[in-house]
């Protein structure tokens, strides 16, 4: 008997007591092939001597010091290196303990750069529908995924919402890449417009759609007009990179792939591959300026901002990835489990779409493909999924919801950036015969 409320509060879970490589270990001595990195967290799998290293040397160095008193050495690094390879006119870094977190600290950025100048009457946020931005108040207000929000709307502020760049569903038979791209971004200035520009703060988006719609990338160009709608009206660009960040999509954000750069970004999971608790906000030169010439500070923070040993184990992750090369391991990968999962599924009777970028993979799940109908939300094929996984020995990140919010199923892939040929191999035939289980 647990006294942990769990999640599923009446699911039976397995006790995880070890990791090596891209596997996990259970109790009864069950390995997992973790397919998915945890919620895309584990991006140099599990057991990194080098990373376990440097967390014990830092803990024994120093384990906290409250940021009202000091800054600290590991914090110090960790920030040189994620502007170092920043995208352009980004100039400062805020960590915090995770992706809520950060996304919770961006909007509030947002809010005070406009209150810095003066601007008081920006406050709206426009985000996208089939979203998820975190589960604080904030964020999810933010996000668009209904049933997240629904028993909490009386809590949630006013947020605004338009359709997501997501092909599959959206685009218009016979309509180029180029005029979708053009009308999805055409709702975010239509939005605006309505709302009144001088009233709009910040359009959050993930580049890349992990959670609720599974690895759903954007067409060609949309982020490029959604980067000149956003300066055409003086709104911030928020990117949300919690999940799709940090190498997952083969390069260190997903954003450099469609040519743009936001004014803030968000960035955790892959951040500290899951040793310690971590995420960051990185914001511009100018958001910076505004507060450094305004009132000299930011009106916001929590105890474990900074945290040392979260930034050690950071600073470790990262400087593996790059001594490793690992990023070009998450692209050769990436088009290798592409390619495996083309082979077997590309015919499923009940795989509608095989989409992502890099080492960050979705299957979209439906009951008729020349239709695209989604099975009934009733079945629960997406924890059936989850089920026949698990007795298989896999780990991937199913969910439901996936074409608004109540109806649709798809699995997420986010597999440790240390992926061989062998494990992805088991991995798609463990998934195959996972799903035939489940539609059967
Ligand atoms: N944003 C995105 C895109 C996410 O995928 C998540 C987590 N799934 C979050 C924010 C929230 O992060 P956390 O769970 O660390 O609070």
């Amino acid at each position: 008997m647990t006294h942990i409320l769990h999640r599923q509060i009446h699911a039976k879970l397995p006790l995880a007591v070890g990791g090596s490589g891209v596997e996990l270990f259970d109790a009864e001595g069950r390995a997992y092939i973790d397919a998915s990195g945890g919620a895309a967290v584990s991006c140099l799998g599990h057991g990194h001597v080098d990373v376990i290293e440097a967390i014990k040397a830092q803990t024994e160095k120093l384990a906290y010091a409250h940021t009202s008193f000091f800054t600290n050495e590991p914090a110090e690094r960790l920030a040189d290196r994620l502007i170092a390879g920043a995208p352009e006119g980004i100039s400062h870094v805020y960590f915090v303990s995770g992706g809520s977190e950060a996304n919770e600290a961006a909007l509030k950025m947002a809010r005070q750069y406009f209150v810095e100048k003066g601007e008081l009457q920006r406050r709206n946020i426009i985000a996208r529908r089939q979203s998820y931005h975190g589960n604080t108040l904030g964020t999810l207000a933010t996000g668009g995924n209904e049933w997240r929000r629904d028993p909490f709307r009386p809590l949630l502020i006013d947020t605004h919402h338009i359709d997501p760049c997501y092909a599959y569903r959206y685009r218009k038979p016979g309509e180029s890449e180029e005029d979708y791209a053009a009308r999805a971004a055409g709702a975010l200035e239509e939005k605006i417009l309505e709302l009144g520009p001088e009233t709009v703060m910040a359009f959050v988006a993930e580049p890349v759609v992990g959670a609720t719609a599974g690895a759903v990338p954007p067409v060609a160009g949309y982020f490029g007009r959604i980067r000149e709608i956003c300066d055409r009206y003086g709104v911030l660009l928020l990117l949300d990179e919690v999940m799709c960040g940090m190498g997952r999509t083969g390069t260190m954000h997903a954003c450099e792939q469609d040519g743009v750069a936001p004014d803030l970004m968000t960035i955790a999971k892959g951040l500290g591959g899951g040793y310690q608790p971590i995420g960051a906000v990185l914001l511009s030169r100018e958001i910076f300026d505004a507060f450094a010439n305004g009132s000299g500070f930011f009106q916001h923070g929590h105890t474990y901002i900074c945290h040392p040993v979260a930034c050690a184990a950071a600073l470790a992750v990262q400087e593996v990835i790059e001594r490793d090369d690992l990023l070009a391991n998450v692209r050769s990968m990436g088009t290798y489990l592409r390619e495996r999962l083309e082979a077997r599924f590309g015919n499923h009777p009940h795989v509608g779409d095989i989409r992502g970028r890099g080492l960050f993979l979705g299957l979209e799940l439906v009951a008729d493909r020349s239709t695209k109908e989604p099975f009934d939300p009733a079945l629960k094929l997406n924890a059936r999924i989850k089920k026949e996984a698990m007795a298989r020995g896999l780990m991937i990140y199913p969910s439901g919801g996936t074409i608004d919010g109540s109806r649709g199923d798809h699995v997420l892939l986010a597999p440790p950036f240390i992926l061989d040929e062998v494990s992805a191999d088991a991995i798609v035939e463990r998934l195959g015969d996972a799903v035939d289980a489940a539609v059967a």
